[in-house]
């Protein structure tokens, strides 16, 4: 490929087959194109700021603006991507030089006083609603940077962005490899008699890989690991990789302790140049929630409330299992022993109906149901096993591409996400270019003679991620920045959260879930028992997500530690203190805690439960009016995606169910006793 077909593709105005971005052939000429484009990118902007104050107005400035970095962002966002989706020495190191380079132009333009002025004199001036939002959120990024503060301090903090963003990367990656190098041979057959055959044939060909003596290698990749803490017999075994889980890179050269640390002083130091107490009140310039003070009475009430939920399911475990000592390595697996007792149903029942394929037409069929939105299989060759393209029509219009990236592999991160490569805009040249949006997910590859069975907690992720992607998708306005993603965090999660429900019920369930072998439709007696089970320790659930919201919060409100060995002890008194059962000795998931030290979540988990109150909100809503009923499919895509970040979210909220949010309802949705 050369450099020009590159361009080519990346502003292409047709079908974008991102996949081509893999080739190593692409990625070896993406450096020099980045350069080039960075380049341009940066005269086009001393340009931009030459432009006389009285030629000044939105279509002159912004639309020239906007579009000035479009093609610079889409390609590093695609390299991003890769590395993030098939980490390898190539994609690692172009990130690691190019990014520098990236993050200064940013802090160039978002700590620009000049750019600044021009924009709130075009604000001044008269413009459409959309206009007047597109430009605020600008302006309210320039100042949640520090446009406004002295030369001096402006650029202590392009400093700390840049350091920023090394350790971030570092991070990212230390947590990669270094769960990458654990594995576990076993032996014995007989500890893993309650294990599902494809989850031992999965570790019988990892065996195979590895050219391993051993009949079966286990991973931390998320299925392998999730079989053993379900189904291994040996509680030692069980431990061993609770234990390795839990403290991933916490020594030798992917040591992560230091990197935490040094980000919390970093980001504490860049709010405290902005005049916040801390680095949460700073974040939450941007968010729905008004103050520390309410999050961390959110977070509390559910301790509460979930906490006494938690308690009783762990009784009713020990209860169970029988078992004088009950470690944190023993609740997968007697929860999912102690559900099949009393709901007869588990995921060993349930996988054979969720093959992926089907799960994944059951999902598309739901959205074209209730969204009219029609996912039309494009014709490309895939990056990696499994992976495909759509085209996105909406009320039969073509409004974006999906790339779904479904199976896990070692260089893959661990977790499932949605990201918009590219974000749908208009050029100046008057096309509207679609936004290109993928999902990742990790789930187990296919084998030789089985599909990819799916847990039905994978089923509601991939739902979930979906979710992400419809809203970025059907949001896609004339202006990039008023898309979906660009609304505020805490309520991001609440798209997708919400279309989980779905996973739940019967005449959503009947549409796919179907035997992989024999074709029969999951019996109505299973799911209702499923649906029975739905609640099934759910104090534990909230708990859990709850304990890292909290782990989160406080590390960024509270005064920092000084130490590694302080914040070592900190972080274990968090975690121990909110965690149901007692945290063994050495427990660090801080260390792996991407989501916050490497990702868009910092100071901002609580988001999960907040969105979460909203969601179960909304589908109040839907349950009130049949959840297949298509009005309020298109009631909830007028109302809620379509407008992305036109509005805030608070204003969309009301405007769908005509109340405010109310807490009860999070716990109502579990089942919790209010
Ligand atoms: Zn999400």
């Amino acid at each position: 490929m050369k450099k020009n077909d590159l361009l080519n593709l990346i502003q292409s105005d047709e079908f974008i087959d991102y996949h081509q971005l893999k080739s190593d052939d692409a990625l070896k000429q993406s450096p020099e194109l980045l350069d080039e484009l960075l380049t341009e990118a940066e005269t086009k902007f001393d340009q931009l700021l030459e432009m006389p104050d009285e030629t000044l107005s939105f279509e002159s400035f912004m639309d020239p603006f906007f579009e000035n970095d479009e093609d610079l962002n889409n390609l590093f966002k695609a390299v991003d991507s890769f590395n993030s989706t098939d980490s390898s020495e190539l994609t690692r190191s172009i990130i690691a030089d190019f990014q520098p380079r990236l993050v200064a132009y940013y802090n160039k333009v978002n700590l620009n006083p000049a750019l600044y002025q021009k924009l709130t004199s075009i604000e001044k001036q008269e413009l459409t609603e959309d206009q007047k939002r597109s430009i605020e959120l600008v302006i309210r990024d320039m100042k949640v940077a520090g446009v406004h503060l002295s030369e001096e301090k402006r650029e202590e903090l392009k400093t700390i962005n840049q350091e920023l963003s090394e350790l971030s990367e570092k991070f990212s990656n230390n947590v990669i490899d270094s769960k990458a190098e654990f594995f576990y041979e076993i032996q014995d057959e007989n500890i893993l008699s309650e294990m599902p055959a494809e989850d031992m044939e999965a570790a019988k060909q990892e065996a195979q890989k590895r050219d391993s003596k051993a009949p079966f290698v286990f991973t931390l990749s998320p299925p392998s690991y999730t079989a053993i803490m379900r189904y291994c017999t040996d509680e030692k075994v069980r431990e061993i990789f609770f234990k390795a889980n839990n403290q991933v890179a916490r020594s030798g050269d992917k040591d992560n302790r230091p990197i935490a640390l040094k980000i919390l002083e970093l980001r504490q130091k860049k709010a405290e140049l902005m005049s916040f107490e801390n680095f949460a009140e700073y974040i939450l310039q941007e968010r729905m929630a008004p103050n520390t003070e309410k999050v961390l009475e959110t977070l509390k009430t559910v301790a509460e409330k979930a906490g006494q939920a938690a308690q009783e399911n762990i009784q009713e475990l020990k209860q169970f299992a029988q078992k004088e000592t009950f470690g944190e390595w023993d609740l997968a697996y007697y929860s999912e022993k102690l559900k099949k007792e009393q709901f007869e149903v588990d995921d060993k029942t349930l996988k054979p109906y969720f093959s992926f394929e089907k799960v994944l037409e059951g999902l598309f069929g739901l959205v074209k149901k209730l969204f009219e939105i029609d996912m039309r299989p494009a014709d490309v060759t895939p990056y990696a096993e499994g992976a495909r393209a759509y085209e996105v029509f909406h009320q039969g219009r073509l409004i974006a591409y999906y790339f779904l990236d479904p199976f896990a592999r070692p260089s893959k991160r661990p977790g499932a996400w949605a990201n918009d490569i590219r974000s749908g805009y208009r050029n100046s040249n008057g096309t509207h270019r679609l936004p290109i949006v993928i999902n990742e997910c990790n789930f187990p590859s296919p084998t030789p003679d089985k599909p990819s069975l799916l847990t039905h907690r994978d089923v509601e992720t991939i739902f979930h991620e979906f979710g992400h992607a419809i809203h970025v998708m059907l949001s896609s306005h004339n202006l990039a920045n008023l898309n979906g993603f660009h609304t505020e965090w805490d309520f991001v999660e609440a798209p997708s959260q919400i279309l989980e429900n779905w996973c739940w019920e019967y005449d959503v369930l009947s549409l796919f879930a179907k035997h992989y072998e024999t074709g029969e439709l999951i019996p109505k007696e299973t799911v209702e028992k499923l649906k029975a089970s739905k609640n099934f320790m759910s104090g534990l659930f909230l708990t859990r997500q709850n304990e890292f919201g909290f782990l989160d919060y406080l590390l960024h409100t509270e005064p920092l530690p000084k130490t590694i060995e302080e914040l070592d002890e900190r972080c274990y008194q968090i975690t121990d203190q909110y965690s149901t059962l007692k945290k063994f000795e050495g427990y660090s998931m801080y260390t792996a805690f991407s989501h916050i030290f490497a990702g868009g979540y910092s100071a901002g988990y609580y988001s999960y439960v907040w969105a979460e109150i909203l969601e179960a909100d909304l589908f109040e809503k839907a349950k009130e009016l049949g959840v297949l009923n298509p009005e309020f499919g298109k009631n909830y895509v007028n109302k809620i995606l379509a407008p992305g970040a036109k509005k805030p979210p608070i204003e969309l909220f009301r405007a769908f169910t005509g109340r405010e949010p109310n807490i009860n309802s999070l716990f109502k949705k579990h089942g919790i006793e209010i």
